[in-house]
Order: structure tokens, then C-alpha cells, then sequence
């Protein structure tokens, strides 16, 4: 026995096993302005992640209340808030930046076309965590428009799927729609044989695969902001964690979309 076991410093720094890994550049980490668009099962965890990563100035935006059907895939919201109606972008700040105490959190009450194209300049990731595509292709045109990396995610069951955009440079959601190899990818993961690219209706959703989409969002923002654009998915990862596959698909950039110019 060797007596009493004191912490050294190493474990004095909260992110001392984040700066083992030889790419992350923790430092340009903790200076990065995000903006997460959608509190829901995707959001939470978004922000979550990002929180632990070492982000601390995040801007969340979301329209909607708390409810009971949030609570089996929502980390941050607890049975009295949805008794009580909460905001989720009031609860998700408040839970956030309990994780850590330098984090900043501002929260928006309200939809994703309110927020001026202008005022999204200041970040540098833009995620998407959307359910519905009119707001997914408002998000993706503004970002591309002030050339902020844009990051999308969406779930349906245990199938979900991440987007890389890095205006101008490669593909967007828009150019992904176009393309008929890529309607066939999303027929193949999509849960009924239909060609789905977002889906407006209510959705089957759990944690686990909310979770594995939020993750790889965020693992590619962390590359982005390190400047390992390079490593990024080019430029969309579908995922089945039924039968445990993922795919990667190369997109082309169209040349007719207008959000190239
Ligand atoms: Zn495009």
C-alpha cells in the first residue's frame, strides 16, 4: 500500500483527455460559436456533446414545448416540465450549463426562418436538427449564403442519417435532392420502402439511435473546427442500427443549384 492516492494535475484540467487526442484543438474548441437549430431528441444531445467537447458559447433556437412523449429520448427535460409547458430552448439552457460552469448558452423561442441571414455570420458550425424539410432547405440556403459550415442531422426509428455541407465547396442539401442515386440510398434506409429525404410526419424516434446521429454530428463539427475538414464525411453517412450497417455516399455538386452562385 502506498498510502493516500492524490489527484495530480493532470486530472485538475477538465480537459485534459480531450487534448490526448493528437487533432482536437481544444483550445480553438472553447472559442467556437455554434448554432443549434432544434431542441428536440437531436438537439439535446447536440448540445450535450458539445457542452462536454468544450463549446461554450451556444446559441439554441426552437419553437416548441416540452411534452410527455419528449421524455424517452430527451437528456436534459424532466416530467414537471412538460406538466408545465416549458419552453424547450428555456430548459435545454438552464440543464445545459449546469454540465459546465463557463459555458453561454442563448436561447431563441421561435422558428428558424425568424433568425436574419445576416446574424449568422458570427457562428461557426451551423447544426441542423430538424424535422421538417422546408426548415432543413431554409437552414442549408442561409448557411451556404454567409458560407457556414453546415451540419444536418435526422432520425426515423433506428435509421438516421448526417450531412456535411462546407459552403461553397461541397454539395448541399438541396444538390442531395436532385440526385437520383441518393433517392435510392434513402429508399433502402428508410423504414417503409418509400423515398424519404426528410419526414414531416410524427416520426418512431429512441435514444439510441438520436443519440449515434447527435454524436457523429458533433465528432464532425470537432473536426471542422480543428481543421481536419479533410477527415469530414463526404458528405452523407446513413446509418441502420437494426441491421448494424452504415454507408457513406458521395454527393455531386449541381450544377444548377442556386445555392452555389
Ligand atoms: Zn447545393
Amino acid at each position: 500500500m502506498t498510502g493516500t492516492i492524490r489527484p495530480g494535475f493532470i486530472d485538475e484540467d477538465r480537459y485534459d483527455r480531450s487534448r490526448r487526442i493528437a487533432w482536437l484543438d481544444v483550445e480553438r474548441v472553447r472559442r467556437t460559436k455554434c448554432l443549434v437549430v432544434g431542441v428536440g431528441a437531436l438537439g439535446n444531445e447536440v448540445v450535450k456533446d458539445l457542452v462536454l467537447s468544450g463549446i461554450q458559447d451556444i446559441t439554441i433556437v426552437d419553437m416548441d414545448q416540452v411534452v410527455r412523449s419528449n421524455l424517452n429520448r430527451c437528456v436534459f427535460f424532466r416530467e414537471g416540465d412538460a406538466e408545465r409547458s416549458l419552453a424547450k430552448v428555456d430548459v435545454v439552457a438552464q440543464r445545459a450549463m449546469e454540465l459546465a460552469p463557463d459555458v453561454r448558452i442563448n436561447s431563441i423561442e421561435g422558428k428558424v426562418e425568424d433568425i436574419a441571414t445576416e446574424e449568422l455570420v458570427r457562428f461557426d458550425v451551423i447544426f441542423g436538427c430538424l424535422d421538417n424539410i422546408a426548415a432543413r432547405l431554409h437552414l442549408n440556403a442561409q448557411a451556404g449564403h454567409v458560407k457556414v459550415p453546415y451540419i444536418d442531422g435526422g432520425t426515423d426509428g433506428f435509421r438516421g442519417k448526417v450531412q456535411v455541407v462546407l459552403p461553397p465547396a461541397t454539395p448541399c442539401l438541396q444538390c442531395a435532392m436532385n440526385q437520383s442515386h441518393q433517392r435510392i440510398l434513402e429508399r433502402r434506409f428508410s423504414c417503409t420502402g418509400a423515398e424519404v429525404v426528410v419526414h414531416e410526419r410524427k416520426i418512431a424516434a429512441e435514444i439510441t439511435t438520436s443519440s449515434i446521429i447527435a454524436a457523429i454530428q458533433v465528432r464532425e463539427a470537432l473536426k471542422v473546427i480543428s481543421g481536419r475538414s479533410e477527415a469530414c464525411i463526404r458528405h452523407v453517412e446513413y446509418y441502420d442500427g437494426y441491421q448494424v450497417r452504415s454507408e457513406c455516399y458521395e454527393l455531386e455538386l449541381d450544377p444548377d443549384c442556386p445555392n452555389h452562385g
